[in-house]
């Protein structure tokens, strides 16, 4: 076959499907001038919290602030504990120890890349009595798009009276084995608008949801300095404003992520087809989808032993990959001070050596995929 490009994401196409929209809503703000919250932001968080199935959605400035902000309304601080897995986007662990509280991880389940129920409660009995009245919260994190096993980590988080904090960055639209969306099951959940999210804006951008009227209004003040009524602060916050241009632009794209979904899944449904066909399943491991509703915001296979030879070669032929994660969050040396080690989550560290995603988005064409499946094949019988 002669060489093609196929970029892990191109977001052009998606574009000009939705660019006189786009530049209708974004011209009657710049005619406006009102840039700060009002009524597209107020707009936009009905419409997620209708598409997540919440009672309340709070816009904010990316991802990793609704994760922050969360923490702070739920009055995590300093010598708090929370649980969380160590195979997850940086911000997850970030904002724990931002508010000056510590994780607490415990490894994942090999087949989903989701935090083991078993694993949590584990670590959460390993804990001293003293540590153990100081978790507060855990935040599972739904990884790729499909959600982390809730039913289990909420009767555990019930047992030890934790909030649960669904970091939900990856996975808006997506649903349990009992069809309940993402972020609408835990105390509250994290959604990121960054551009190569599923839901993505034309810059940074995020939402929490929850089912709670007075968490929602303690995150609305929060992210406003805390100020309440203007200029009076019994509370600290920040500023975690969602931008109107960013609230319009994803407002206009939230009325296409079904149809984008569909995409994604009939992709996923392709490359399992064209691996089977081209005898791969036993080289490689294929995501396992469970009984909920996968949203694909990554397509991830595993490569064990040759997973980098395998990278170097697909970018070689132009395909683009990524490694989401190369170094597992307990090993990153900013967190070297909490104590762990090489070997203390396995599988986390499995999964951060062997894993590989391919590009899945939803304008990606049958000639892209089978050239993509036709590089592996070639590379395994070399
Ligand atoms: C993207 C992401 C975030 C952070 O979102 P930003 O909008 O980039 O700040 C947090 N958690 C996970 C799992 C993510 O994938």
């Amino acid at each position: 076959m002669t060489q093609m490009i196929v970029p892990l994401l191109d977001l052009k196409p998606q574009y000009r499907q939705i660019r006189e929209e786009v530049r209708r809503v974004t011209d009657e703000i710049y005619e406006s001038q009102q840039f700060i919250l009002g009524p597209r932001v107020s707009g936009l968080e009905a419409e997620v919290a209708a598409y997540c199935r919440t009672n309340h959605a709070v816009g904010v400035s990316s991802g990793t602030d609704a994760l922050l902000l969360a923490l702070m309304a739920l009055d995590v601080g300093q010598g708090d504990l929370v649980l969380t897995t160590p195979y997850s986007f940086f911000a997850t662990a970030g904002a724990i120890v931002r508010l000056g509280a510590r994780p607490v991880f415990a490894d994942i389940d090999a087949d989903s890349y989701n935090l083991a129920p078993g694993a949590a409660a584990a670590a959460l009995e390993a804990l001293s009595p003293a540590s153990r009245r100081r978790v507060k919260a855990m935040i599972p994190v739904h990884l790729y798009g499909q959600m982390a096993p809730l039913e289990a980590l909420g009767a555990l988080a019930e047992t030890w009276n934790l909030a649960v904090v669904e970091d939900a960055a990856q996975a808006i639209g997506a649903e349990d084995d009992r069809g309940r969306r993402a972020g609408s099951i835990g105390t509250a959940g994290c959604f990121s608008f960054f551009p190569s999210k599923n839901l993505g804006g034309f810059g940074d951008g995020g939402m929490v949801t929850c089912n709670d009227a007075e968490l929602a209004e303690r995150m609305r003040i929060l992210r406003v300095h805390g100020s309440h009524p203007k200029y009076h602060h019994h509370l600290v916050g920040g500023n975690f404003r969602l931008d109107a241009l960013q609230a319009a632009i994803v407002s206009v794209k939230l009325r296409y992520l079904d149809q984008w979904t569909a995409g994604r899944q009939a992709n996923a449904a392709t490359y399992r087809r064209l691996f089977a066909e081209a005898g791969l399943e036993d080289r490689i491991g294929l995501p396992a989808e469970g009984p909920g509703r996968h949203i694909y915001n990554q397509f991830v296979i595993r490569v064990p032993r040759r997973r980098d030879a395998l990278r170097d070669h697909l970018v070689s032929r132009g395909v683009g990959c990524e490694i989401y994660y190369p170094v597992p969050l307990h090993l990153q040396p900013c967190f070297a001070d909490l104590g762990y080690e090489e070997g203390d989550f396995p599988e986390s560290e499995r999964a951060a050596a062997e894993t590989l995603a391919l590009p899945i988005y939803p304008e990606l064409s049958d000639d892209q995929q089978h050239y993509v499946v036709d590089q592996i094949r070639t590379f395994f019988e070399a």
